[in-house]
């Protein structure tokens, strides 16, 4: 991470990778991620556009900060929220690359100071909400049981779930979450945000079979297309998003690490637009 490029201007969207997997429940390799995202990413395999048209190699508004470096467990939550703060000191958006999904706590921690409470739409097969999972209260699993119990959003919106049971289903509902399975997917268009926003996209959200470099496969998930559409149609301003859980340890002829840039892409774009 390096904070003294003079690239860092207000109002810039900067990228910042967060390898860290130490709260995965099942198992580790997510903490690659960033950096295979960047080599895929300035591969040649695929130009940096956006399907609307933005050629983000050609914007000075969109940086790549590199990696953060996170102390190791048990100070990590904490290591990254101060990171994350002294980022937005600068008045910049970002878009974290996970890293699995215990990320989203802290990052949503800073933010809060910043801008007050968010509305957070999380794209994910998990609603990721237990109080606690094999001890930890930081897995991967319960980052928003602690958003909500801390009180750090004004809406939690989770789309794509498909794997619910009565503990999850109870904090959801303790927490007033809006919940849209992927049964009720259709109903998507009809969510109504004012912003500031938040996005967190869990890979899993995606079917195994368009996004296999994940650590939990959740069959009968989304198609790549729906969610790309799904990214391009989101009402409000969004000021940060992460990308998380993509395991290059699990992946197929990097075909995840090329859904994950798409994804970055799209979602970049939606923030310079
Ligand atoms: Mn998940
Ligand atoms: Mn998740």
């Amino acid at each position: 991470m390096d904070l003294s490029s003079d690239k860092i201007k207000p109002g810039v969207v900067a990228v910042i990778g967060i390898p860290f997997d130490a709260h995965s429940s099942f198992r580790h390799g997510a903490a690659q991620a960033p950096g295979q995202i960047r080599a895929v990413l300035t591969s040649g395999a695929s130009n940096m556009c956006s399907e609307s048209g933005i050629d983000l190699a050609d914007r000075s508004d969109f940086i790549d900060l590199g990696n953060m470096r996170v102390n190791s467990d048990p100070d990590a939550i904490e290591s990254i929220a101060a990171n994350i703060s002294e980022l937005l000191k600068r008045h910049i958006r970002l878009i974290s690359l996970g890293g699995d999904h215990s990320i989203t706590y802290p990052i949503i921690k800073s933010y809060h100071k910043k801008f007050g409470r968010l509305e957070i739409v999380q794209l994910d097969a998990h609603p990721d909400l237990y109080d606690s999972y094999d001890g930890n209260r930081f897995s991967h699993a319960c980052p928003f049981a602690r958003i909500m119990e801390e009180n750090l959003a004004s809406r939690l919106v989770q789309i794509g779930i498909r794997s619910l049971n009565p503990h999850q289903k109870q904090q959801a509902e303790r927490f007033g979450v809006e919940m849209i399975t992927i049964p009720q997917l259709e109903t998507v268009a009809r969510i109504e945000l004012q912003g500031p926003l938040y996005l967190s996209i869990d890979l899993d959200v995606l079917d195994p079979a368009f996004a296999p470099g994940v650590a939990h496969h959740e069959p009968g998930g989304m198609t790549t297309r729906q969610l790309i559409e799904l990214i391009q149609q989101l009402p409000a301003p969004i000021v940060g998003a992460d990308i998380v859980e993509f395991n290059p340890q699990r992946d197929l002829s990097e075909m995840t690490a090329a859904v994950t840039v798409k994804i970055l892409k799209e979602v970049a774009a939606r923030m310079l637009t």
